[in-house]
């Protein structure tokens, strides 16, 4: 038996990584994410197949119920906007799972006194233990903190207070002797309070760690926890010795790590600024004072200009994703084209609230593949287009990043839509974008405001050129 649930296994985790490896294009992520859930399914019936582990079915079929069920519900109601809070809360409960998993064995093999024939290398369970206990704990109030954060559930300003950073550095140090400490002298008669210690530091270091944080850089942090998950569920693994734990664990924290590094690349951030700057609070540096006016154009005027155009660039960014312009944005594409001209969409990485974010909406609305341009391929194009469709983008096209060294976000690369002859910005408003920095773009000369939801701006567009 043990042979055969080890193989399955095996294959559960090659079920795993070519699922990850499919979700890198848009054309094989769903398929990919199937194939990654059928993994898991097979983990999952292969485990409990085992008897060692259950006794009764019965609360685990109660369990597994109630679970697919509150999951299933969250998934279909969520918004595509909202998808980062959903993951905020799934990684969170990944952390509290990996918790609970160790806080049982830990109460188990008290309750054994760590006899040899269960726990024949107690130092090891010990510390593995102490890891899945920190690190899962420490990711569910973290967690928790950024969804409501995220969510405006409360404000998602920083919250700081005097000499945060060295007591929270002071709590973590604590942390790790203390964990350390619990490792070597497991079976001391203190073990217990000095266990429940560790949690509840843990979990109170989840709500320091992540109240410092401006809500602008929360997809960061969720990316960091999404890791801090895996992590946590790898130690999970060693605790119970369950190999495919251990490698969905590992799994999941290194592609949260690569995903938490290329949000920052993209920001021009390091992870250290993104935890202890306080971006977006107070202090934030908000750049030189932006001269002009911003100037409105009629939909019939902005017709003409696009009806003459023969090279065009559609910039979405966030907004599209409010607004759910993404279908209303390909007809018009396929309009443009019809009408003789070049159309490109060109993708920021951190376009939107998460990487990839517009790749899946422009995806869902068929946008062909070889259309899609990334920021590097067109920023050298960009004098040469005649009109630059800014549709609810707005910090990734702040030319403030590429010019004013005393804004907050100077060095973020951006999409130089600047520099194309003309500009169309599609928004509600005069509202500012995530970083809350006013956007010089909108000032310039060569830049026309065509206000509105962008869904209606857009259809509105589309039908001028149907009439
Ligand atoms: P922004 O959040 O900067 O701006 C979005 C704009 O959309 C707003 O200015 C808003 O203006 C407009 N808007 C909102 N709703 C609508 C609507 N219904 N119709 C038309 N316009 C609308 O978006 P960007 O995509 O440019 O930038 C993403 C930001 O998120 C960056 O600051 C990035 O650093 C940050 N970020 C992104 C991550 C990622 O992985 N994608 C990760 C971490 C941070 P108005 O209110 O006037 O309509």
């Amino acid at each position: 038996m043990e042979g055969f649930i080890n193989l399955a296994y095996i294959v559960a985790s090659i079920l795993f990584i070519f699922g990850i490896k499919m979700l890198g294009s848009a054309a094989t992520a769903r398929r990919g994410n199937l194939i990654s859930s059928l993994g898991m399914l097979l983990a999952v019936v292969v485990t409990l197949l085992n008897r060692q582990v259950i006794t009764s079915y019965t609360l685990i079929a109660g369990g597994l119920a109630l679970g697919a069920l509150i999951g299933f519900v969250a998934a279909k109601r969520v918004q595509m906007t909202g998808m980062p809070e959903l993951v905020a809360l799934f990684n969170g409960f990944g952390g509290l799972a990996s918790l609970l998993v160790g806080w049982a064995e830990f109460t188990r093999a008290q309750n054994l006194q760590w006899a040899e024939a269960s726990f024949p290398n107690p130092s090891f369970t010990a510390f593995v233990i102490v890891l899945a206990i920190l690190i899962g704990g420490i990711t569910f109030t973290g967690s928790l903190v950024a969804y409501l954060k995220l969510s405006g559930k409360v404000s998602g300003k920083p919250t700081n207070f005097p000499g945060q950073n060295a007591f929270n550095a002071v709590l973590f140090l604590a942390l790790l002797g203390m964990g350390i400490f619990l490792a070597m002298s497991y079976d001391n008669g203190a073990a217990l309070t000095l266990f429940y210690t560790i949690m509840g530091i843990a979990l109170l270091l989840g709500v320091l760690g992540v109240i410092p944080i401006g809500g602008g850089d929360m997809p960061v942090v969720i990316s960091f926890l999404n890791s801090c998950s895996g992590l946590a569920a790898a130690a999970a693994g060693f605790v119970i010795l369950n190999n495919v734990l251990i490698v969905a664990g590992c799994l999941v924290g290194a592609s949260g790590l690569i995903l938490t590094v290329i949000m920052c690349k993209a920001m021009n951030r390091t992870l250290g600024n993104v935890f202890f700057s306080g971006f977006g609070g107070a202090s934030t540096k908000g750049g030189s004072k932006v001269e002009g006016e911003m100037k409105a154009i009629t939909i019939e005027d902005a017709y003409y200009v696009l009806e003459a155009a023969k090279s065009v660039v559609v910039v979405p960014g966030y907004g599209m994703a409010v607004a759910q312009a993404q279908h209303a944005v390909k007809e018009l594409g396929e309009i443009l084209e019809d009408n003789g001209a070049e159309i490109r969409y060109a993708i920021h990485p951190v376009a939107g609230r998460m990487p990839g974010h517009m790749n899946v909406l422009l995806a869902e609305a068929d946008v062909p593949y070889e259309q899609l341009c990334e920021m590097d391929a067109v920023n050298p194009l960009m004098q040469t287009v005649d009109v630059a469709i800014v549709i609810g983008a707005n910090d990734v096209v702040n030319p403030a990043a590429a010019e004013d060294e005393s804004s907050a976000i100077y060095g973020m690369p951006i999409i130089n839509v600047h520099e194309a002859k003309t500009v169309f910005a599609l928004k509600r408003g005069q509202g500012a974008g995530f970083s809350g920095l006013v956007n010089a773009l909108f000032f310039r000369p060569n830049c026309r405001m065509l206000y509105g939801d962008a869904k209606a701006t857009v259809s509105s567009l589309v039908t001028q050129f149907d009439d």
